[in-house]
Formats: structure tokens, C-alpha cells, sequence
């Protein structure tokens, strides 16, 4: 019973790339990962309209996940470049693209791909 499609393997793939990100921003709780679920839902029927857009699952995912968390939770991810001033969000670039990227808009720095916050919140240890 292994038949999966390149479409199924894209969408298990943003999936995981987006829940690695909520672990290291340490949000990855029951309701939070079925925020995850849902956007993936959404996004297999998006992507069945329109095949070509699979490369872009990965972003759209994450921008997805963070605009629920924003109602329910807050910003997220903080930005870790940013260090004073109000804390902000960081930004998916590009927003519909392939090889999405966190961005700081602030500094416009490329923060981690997406999927990649762990090497940085991973990094240092507690503030
Ligand atoms: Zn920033």
C-alpha cells in the first residue's frame, strides 16, 4: 500500500518541514500541529487545481501556519535577529515561490529556509 503520488510526497514533505519549525520554535503542541493538518488539507486541494504550484507547498504551509497561530497564539516565529525594539514576526519569501526562506524584513535578512529555525533557535541556548 505504498503508492505514493510526487503530489502526496510534496505535501508530506511541507508537512514535516513546517512541524520542524513549530518544534523549534517549541509550539508544537496537539492544536497547534492540527493547524499543520488542516492547512495541508486545504493545500492538497490547492495544489489539485493547480499542479504546477507544488514546488510552492513548502511556503505557503508555513504562511498558512502562521497566520492561524497569529489568531490564536501570536507572532511566530519571533525574529532572532531583531534583538531590541517590539518583537515581529518573520516573513516567508517568497511568499508563492519555490526554496521559501524565513526573512527578517526589518534588516531583510534570510533567516533559515523553511523548515531550518532549528539550527537557529537551536543554537545558544536560553536568553
Ligand atoms: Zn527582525
Amino acid at each position: 500500500m505504498d503508492h505514493a503520488t510526487p503530489l502526496e510526497q510534496a505535501l508530506h514533505a511541507a508537512r514535516a518541514l513546517v512541524l520542524a519549525d513549530l518544534v523549534a520554535g517549541e509550539v508544537a503542541e496537539a492544536d497547534v500541529v492540527s493547524l499543520v493538518e488542516d492547512s495541508v488539507t486545504h493545500r492538497r486541494w490547492w495544489v489539485e487545481q493547480w499542479p504546477e504550484g507544488v514546488d510552492y507547498l513548502a511556503g505557503l504551509v508555513a504562511q498558512d501556519v502562521q497566520d492561524a497561530l497569529l489568531e490564536k497564539y501570536g507572532r511566530w516565529p519571533l525574529c532572532p535577529v531583531c534583538s531590541q525594539g517590539d518583537p515581529h514576526a518573520l516573513d516567508v519569501e517568497p511568499e508563492l515561490g519555490p526554496d521559501p526562506h524565513w526573512v527578517c524584513a526589518k534588516t531583510v535578512v534570510k533567516v533559515a529556509p523553511v523548515g531550518g529555525l532549528a539550527a537557529v533557535f537551536g543554537a545558544g541556548g536560553g536568553r
